[in-house]
């Protein structure tokens, strides 16, 4: 399963679930445009994504265990 720590203050984040799905979202990684890259978190079920918190202003990172 998936959890987000911040590399700041070490704070994390347990697994969301989709509210539409109730299935664990994934993480996943959208690269833009520019080339630069965010971490979202992507529903397997209905593709819903949202971004992946953040934490003392920057984005946090997945631990995938
Ligand atoms: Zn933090
Ligand atoms: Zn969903």
């Amino acid at each position: 399963m998936a959890a987000y720590t911040c590399d700041e203050c070490g704070m994390s984040v347990g697994v969301m679930t989709c509210g539409t799905c109730d299935v664990e979202l994934v993480h996943d990684t959208i690269v833009k445009g520019d080339g630069s890259s965010v971490h979202v978190c992507a529903c397997p079920e209905c593709a819903g994504k949202i971004k992946s918190p953040m934490c003392c202003g920057q984005d946090m990172e997945c631990e995938l265990n």
